[in-house]
């Protein structure tokens, strides 16, 4: 596998030369203000990412699914019922973790490829008059089948059956890339991690929890230690962690998350449309289709492209690989062998995503997929001159 080729998988992503500098750095005692110089910055950007005034952000040394551990630990009890849509691999794994924490998980079993059934939220939690429900999970963005999610849709649900649940989203693939409004869409915990949108190596679970989420918290019986945010509040009031912090990760999110605000998260935004529309036109061009069920559901972030029946797409993941070089994703679970998935997030331009809509056109062709060379790099460059007018350089 070249170094110099861009990743396309759908996390983690590439990384900028200044981020991976501002990740190298020398030891410095944690425990100094000179750690809240780069502690404090970080988090009051992570919350202007997460688009909220007032949210607490805990950042620990962990991933996304740690941060779904923080989520749910700090603020529910045993044998709690929870709502989720199982609609992918992702929004599976954290109904299994759920089920582990001896939560009582209500699943809405959803058609890979389509979006969370709001309105089937709203009848459920309509019906829930006892109010045994105390949360509901969504994941925004569901990585596996490249669907994104109407989160305004699921607050309205909520809302419409008067309902007191918490609203938990996973954001990690959609943090820092796509539209996200912890207050405009009453989030109470929104969790992400470092490696997708804030162009970070993994090792940091990202929290926003409103003030109901902090709220639930001492109440909440289920055990939790490592990942206590009551330890952790302690610990930033005392510019520190209550064990050691990864350091040279938070001083590359205090970089990323200004490099992210400095470009203007509109026009972050922006950007990952016009890359994803531009890989979207080379699928069709292709002949292929999404996994994503509908135009509405188009994931900015990532595409679970179909190929055809009978055909493993695995194949085109391995041969890119071996080959030329370049990593894309593999399809997961259900859609595995049925996808294969262009991640185009983080560090990306127009220019470096047409690198990956070639290498994936010679690889169909070297499998006789019947794929002419060029079509789709044609479709995607034609987007790219005329279809959006900013075409302001990605960092
Ligand atoms: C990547 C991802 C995760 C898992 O995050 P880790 O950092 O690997 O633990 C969870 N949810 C979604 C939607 C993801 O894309």
């Amino acid at each position: 596998m070249s170094m110099q080729n861009p990743v396309f998988i759908p996390g983690p992503t590439n990384i900028p030369e200044a981020i991976r500098k501002a990740v190298d750095m020398p030891t410095i005692d944690h425990r100094s203000p000179l750690f809240g110089e780069i502690l404090h910055p970080a988090r009051d950007n992570v919350r202007k990412v997460l688009r909220s005034d007032s949210a607490e952000v805990f950042i620990f040394p962990s991933t996304g699914t740690g941060g779904w551990e923080c989520a749910l630990t700090n603020t529910l009890s045993p044998g709690d019922r929870v709502l989720a849509a199982r609609n992918g691999m992702f929004s599976q794994r954290w109904i299994d973790m759920c089920r582990r924490h001896g939560l009582d998980v209500e699943v809405v079993e959803t058609p890979w490829g389509e979006g969370i059934p709001a309105e089937r939220f709203e009848a459920i939690l309509s019906a829930d008059r006892g109010h045994a429900i105390k949360a509901v999970l969504a994941t925004h963005n569901e990585t596996a089948t490249g669907v994104r999610s109407d989160i305004a849709a699921v607050r309205r649900a909520i809302d419409a059956a008067g309902h007191p649940a918490l609203l938990f989203v996973d954001g990690v693939s959609s943090i820092g890339s796509m539209e996200f409004r912890m207050d405009g869409w009453g989030v109470d915990i929104a969790v992400t991690g470092s490696q997708k949108g804030f162009m970070l190596p993994a090792g940091l679970a990202i929290l926003g929890f409103s003030a109901k989420a902090m709220a639930a918290g001492a109440t909440a019986t289920l055990p939790r230690t490592f990942f206590d945010i009551r330890d952790m509040e302690k610990g930033y009031a005392a510019n520190g962690y209550p064990y050691t912090p990864a350091v040279g990760l938070l001083n590359g999110l205090k970089l990323a998350t200004g490099m992210l605000l400095d470009e203007g998260l509109e026009a972050v935004f922006a950007r990952h449309h016009r890359i994803a529309e531009g890989v979207r036109r080379a699928v069709h061009a292709w002949g292929l289709g999404l996994c994503a069920a509908s135009p509405d559901l188009y994931s900015d972030t990532v595409s679970a492209i179909r190929t055809t029946e009978g055909f493993d797409a695995t194949r085109i993941v391995t041969l890119a690989a071996s080959k030329y070089g370049v990593a894309f994703g593999t399809g997961l679970g259900e859609v595995a062998g049925k996808v294969f998935r262009i991640g185009h997030l983080g560090s990306l331009t127009d220019v470096m995503a047409l690198s990956g809509i070639a290498t994936a056109e010679m690889v169909m062709a070297d499998l006789g997929l019947g794929v002419r060379l060029g079509s789709g790099v044609a479709a995607a460059q034609e987007y790219y001159r005329h279809g959006a007018s900013a075409k302001k350089a990605a960092a």
